[in-house]
Parts: C-alpha cells; structure tokens; sequence
C-alpha cells in the first residue's frame, strides 16, 4: 500500500518543534511533556523501546484517541514502526484469543509509557484489523485488495472472526466489494477461500468473460473446488441458454404483397447461418452482450428486402437481448 494514502503523523522532524513522535504524542498529551503530570501507566521509557527514527503514528489510532471518554492504554506497533494506540478491553473483547496470546501477559513488556505490544504485521495490515475491531470503516485508505487479505490473515491469527465483519455493508463486505470491479477473480478468490458466500456471488458477475485459461494453481487452489465448479458451471450454463436462445428463428408474417421470391425462406436461412456462427464462436471470454448480438443479429437485415420480414427480424432481436439479460449472472 502506498503510504501516502495512509493519513499518519510524519515522522519526527529534528527541525520541528511539532510532537509528533510516539514519545512526544504521549507527553504532549499529558501536558507540557515534562512528565510533571505522569499517570501510573507513564512508565520512563526503557532505551529499548525508545521509538525508532521512522517511528509514525496513525492518525485514527493516535494518543488522543477517547473510547467511552477513555484514552488508550495500550500500544501496538507494527513490524514497520507504526504505533497504534489503543484500548485494552476492545482488543481483549473482539479476540478469542487473547491477540494471539499478546494480551495474556502483556505486562511483561511494560517498558514503554504504555504496555506495548510489538507484532509481525505491517502498519497497513493492523490498520485494516483495528479499523474492524473498533467497527471504523477503513474505506477511505482504499487498500489493496493484498492488504485486505493480509488482514484475513492476521485477523484469524489474532482469534478475530472473519465471518461477522464480512456480512453485507459491514466493514470487510465494503472492503471486498469496493475491489470486486478491479480484481473480480482475486476477490472472488479471497472470498471464496473464506467461504464468504455473498460476496463470492456478487464477484462472480464482473467474472462472466474471464478466461478460465488464466487460472493459475495458486489462484485453483484458493477458490477451493466447490467454489470453482460453480464458476465452470455458471459459463456453461450460460452458454447452454445462449445457444438455446438462438435457436429460435423469426416469426413468418402474413403473405402480403412486397414479399415474394422466398423472401421469409431467405430470413431463416439467414438467420441459421449467423446464429450457427454466434454460436460456434460464443465463449464466456470474448464477452458476449446483449448489444454485441444485437449488432450482430441486425446485419441479417442487410439482406432482406421485404420490410415484413424485417420486422419480424427487429422482433425477434429485441426477443433475444431480452432472454439474454434476463439469463442468470452470477454463481
Ligand atoms: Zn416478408
């Protein structure tokens, strides 16, 4: 993820008098820094855990961030120096297990001027997962979508389940779905490794001309095969109904006196030849809309002088954009 997109404090300016460091966020919440007003949680800083040189801050999980007019009493930092300061009781209520364990016995690390908790994930991964476990929409970061399944990962590492924020208009569906149009088949992927079953079907409509020869094993693997036989089975279907749809030539008109010279005969001879060829040529990749039939179907017309004949044709057109649109579009 490109930082710049990620609202953190800068990182501390020699030349600047701004607080902007962990450290000095802290003290300048507490007054002038002097650490005159120290609470019993304002432990001096052990050298150790002094905050490195590129230390930042989020912004939404800065110091001064209140829950239920609480300040934040712990910190977690990620593995490239980002502090996030948040309160003990959400991360303990959210997780089954403790933050992986981090939260059992986090007094042992007690060495900051909050209990720090240092983790593996990086800054943009624990803000994805702190986002869902305080119910705050991290939309605006528009992550990618492999920082998203990172935070999949890290949120069952962490004993946070997935299934409860993946839920339509909860946080990690917005996440998913805002990728969907982007990276249809990546996210009908990370869904459907996670069995998110609204999200996998809604994904599965922006994957009506994927060609299925673009599959990767990683990506098989992932989507999982049930998930994968009902990708095959939605183009196959879709194929069946198109060629079915086909099938059926232009109504005969009346005799009337402009048509003559076989010209009904023409049109459904016409019509069996373009429509074997839409046919024979129709796959899921090369994308297949009503439109692109319509432009097809419609030069038959060229061909036909009868204008009763071509009215059957334009009916018969609009007949089959219509069974088309209506022929199902997701798993
Ligand atoms: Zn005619």
């Amino acid at each position: 993820m490109d930082y710049s997109g990620f609202p953190f404090y800068p990182s501390p300016d020699p030349s600047s008098s701004g607080t902007t460091s962990p450290q000095d966020s802290v003290n300048a919440m507490r007054g002038q820094g002097d650490g005159s007003d120290l609470s019993q949680t304002a432990i001096p800083a052990s050298p150790l855990l002094d905050p490195p040189d590129d230390a930042t801050v989020s912004i939404t999980f800065g110091p001064s961030l209140r829950d239920d007019d609480r300040l934040p009493d712990s910190i977690i930092v990620s593995s490239n120096h980002v502090y996030f300061y948040i309160h003990r009781h959400r991360i303990i209520t959210a997780s089954s297990n403790g933050f992986d364990g981090l939260f059992y016995d986090v007094e042992h690390i007690y060495g900051g001027s909050l209990p720090t908790i240092l983790c593996r994930e990086v800054g943009d991964t624990l803000n994805i997962v702190l986002h869902i476990i305080y119910g705050m929409s991290s939309l605006h970061y528009f992550p990618a979508l492999q920082t998203v399944d990172n935070a999949f990962t890290a949120m069952i590492k962490y004993g946070i389940p997935i299934e409860p924020h993946a839920a339509p208009h909860q946080q990690l569906y917005q996440l998913l779905l805002s990728n969907a149009p982007y990276h249809p088949i990546d996210t009908f992927a990370l869904a459907a490794s996670h069995g998110l079953e609204d999200i996998a079907v809604i994904a599965s409509g922006h994957l009506l001309s994927f060609d299925m020869s673009r599959l990767t094993d990683e990506l098989v693997t992932k989507i999982g095969p049930v998930y994968l036989k009902r990708l095959i089975l939605l183009h196959q279907d879709r194929m069946t109904a198109l060629r079915h749809i086909l099938l059926q030539a232009p109504r005969t008109h009346s005799p009337m006196p402009g048509c003559r010279d076989g010209q009904q005969g023409l049109l459904i001879r016409e019509w069996a030849l373009a429509t074997a060829q839409l046919a024979w040529d129709a796959t899921p990749s090369k994308g297949i809309s009503a439109n692109s039939l319509r432009l097809h179907l419609e030069n038959i017309g060229e061909k036909i002088a009868c204008e009763g004949c071509r009215r059957m044709l334009v009916e018969r057109i609009h007949g089959v954009c219509y069974a088309w649109s209506l022929v199902k579009q997701t798993i």
